[in-house]
């Protein structure tokens, strides 16, 4: 078979906006990018958000030889997209995502001023360029690959890309590998019930892999471990929601409970829209998940 793929982690771009609880500087969380790639051909996924992050990546996915055709993007989150334009300009490649992935990306872009911009320094212009493929399906070389919708994961409209001859899903933020998971948005649809609909879809896909967008890299992506862990890591979370009665509470239990996990600022800005809104229920929703990430 000529079809394979193979995953570059980005680190998180560098920031300077304060202390977590515990007194670690904030940070970001690593973003995977996935190229699959046939004996011509490759589709590359997420390509991160950053200026610094478009040339690491784009000087990996140059070292392989292909000719990119389309950079598929999972979700709206501008951590996995941002980067897009400067990848297609470099490779002369097509953007696409499913259509509520595209609406989620506009959003993104309008939160830019008072969110993304305050917090990430070298976000290169990001206008969206995506674009929706007939019945969300990709051919690379007669090899297809499927966009798979899959709702709410770790924010609205998230989509996963299947690729069936590799026994492969790769997940974005649906699925965590080594890294904290972010629970803020779970505020906006009472809970995490539409997450763990979203990784039942994933596992009927019946994956061996998982690519998840964010990953110590050290891992492997087996994808019954990161499933199990996903889970595990939503149920802990609505444990520990019963049992502790403060943002700084649930963010101390979490790190006790997964002390080897990356990107704890990813955890505390969850926390904190968890909280928030159990806290002040009048205040604005979209306010309070700002404010977590700030
Ligand atoms: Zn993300």
């Amino acid at each position: 078979m000529n079809l394979s793929y193979d995953v570059f982690v980005n680190e998180p771009p560098p920031q300077d906006n304060g202390l977590l609880p515990n007194g670690d500087p904030k940070g970001g969380s690593p973003v995977a990018s996935t190229l699959i790639y046939a004996s011509r051909d490759a589709v590359l996924t997420d390509p991160g958000f950053t200026v610094d992050q478009a040339q690491a990546l784009g000087d990996w996915v140059a070292g392989k030889g292909r000719n990119l055709t389309d950079i598929f993007i999972t979700h709206g989150h501008g951590d996995h997209w941002f980067a897009a334009g400067l990848l297609a300009e470099r490779f002369g490649a097509r953007v696409v995502a499913t259509a509520g992935t595209i609406a989620q990306m506009h959003v993104s872009v309008a939160a830019r001023p008072f969110l993304w911009d305050k917090v990430y320094p070298g976000i290169p212009p990001s206008r969206v360029t995506a674009v929706t493929v007939p019945g969300n399906r990709l051919v690379l070389e007669g090899h297809e690959m499927v966009m798979v919708e899959v709702g709410h994961g770790d924010t609205e409209d998230n989509s996963v890309l299947h690729i069936p001859e590799l026994g492969l899903v790769v997940a974005g933020d649906v699925i965590y590998n080594g890294a904290h998971v972010y629970l803020g948005e779970a505020v906006t649809v009472g809970g995490f019930g539409p997450w763990r609909d979203a990784i039942d879809k994933v596992e009927a896909l019946r994956p061996r892999h998982i690519v998840a967008g964010h990953q110590n890299k050290q891992l492997d992506d087996d994808a019954g471990r990161t499933i199990a862990e996903t889970r595990q890591y939503l149920d802990d979370a609505d444990e520990l929601l019963r049992t502790e009665s403060t943002a700084v509470g649930f963010f101390t239990a979490k790190v006790e409970r997964y002390p080897d996990l990356l990107a704890r600022t990813v955890l505390w800005a969850g926390a904190t829209a968890l909280y928030g809104v159990r806290e002040h229920p009048s205040e604005e929703v979209g306010q309070i998940l700002v404010a977590g990430w700030l």
